[in-house]
């Protein structure tokens, strides 16, 4: 297979939208350094809030990167969610639905960091008030269930933490959601995690880089970026 066959990609990197990520983690830097390192294909994952998706895309285009139009949803259950969609439109579509399901609190910036919106030239141009970083109201089938009405998939995040994932929270993936692909943490050796975990022997995995800082970028186990092959693109296919 040649390259065009295995496309590298980072599908887990957080914008300074995200109050834990760094202040430098501005769309265009982010684009950057998918250009630097070769990503074809990134995702922008703040939780709970895709307010700077379309600066990103516009930057990402006019680099030659493919951005896929994504949220790191937080369930009711505290359940990280990879949601990706095939179209901006359908992710601002669903970013209105969680923030009618996001608890009214505001930032605290000293205590959470700043949750930062940009502009297409990468300057800080205004503050998210309200705390994006928390449970929803979505339980995990509703969310699901969102996801799916617009076209989009769902990958539970790095479900070898503890804190924050589907097995962490629930103890278990729901076989009855349709649930195909899950996230690995870039840090755990998937063989060795799949082979403690037999029963997720039916999942497709990726690894995400979950970047908090721009060095992290590309940092998804493999080197430079994780690998799609052709089987994990046809269960995603339907966000290309
Ligand atoms: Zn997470
Ligand atoms: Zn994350």
């Amino acid at each position: 297979m040649n390259r065009k066959d295995n496309p590298r990609c980072d599908l887990h990197i957080h914008s300074c939208l995200s109050a834990c990520a760094d202040l430098l983690m501005t769309p265009g830097n982010i684009i950057q350094q998918a250009v630097n390192l070769g990503l074809e294909y990134i995702a922008i994952t703040d939780h709970n809030s895709a307010g700077n998706t379309q600066v990103a895309q516009q930057l990402a285009q006019a680099n030659g990167i493919k951005l896929i139009p994504a949220m790191e949803l937080e369930t009711r259950e505290e359940v990280h969610l990879l949601c990706y969609f095939s179209s901006l439109d359908a992710l601002l579509e669903f970013e209105a639905i969680v923030h009618e399901n996001l608890p009214s609190l505001k930032n605290d910036e000293r205590l959470f960091g700043y949750q930062l919106l940009t502009d297409i030239k990468d300057e800080y141009i205004a503050k998210e008030d309200r705390l994006l970083a928390m449970a929803t109201k979505l339980s995990l089938s509703e969310a699901i269930e969102n996801v799916t009405n617009l076209q989009g998939v769902v990958i539970p995040a790095h479900v070898d933490r503890p804190a924050n994932s589907i097995l962490g929270q629930l103890g278990f993936i729901p076989s009855d959601m349709g649930i195909q692909v899950i996230e690995i943490s870039r840090n755990t050796d998937p063989m060795g995690f799949l082979r403690v975990h037999p029963h997720l022997d039916q999942y497709r995995y990726i690894q995400g880089s979950d970047s908090h800082y721009l060095t992290d970028i590309g940092r998804c186990g493999n080197t430079e970026g994780f690998i799609l092959d052709e089987d994990l693109l046809k269960l995603i296919s339907v966000i290309f």
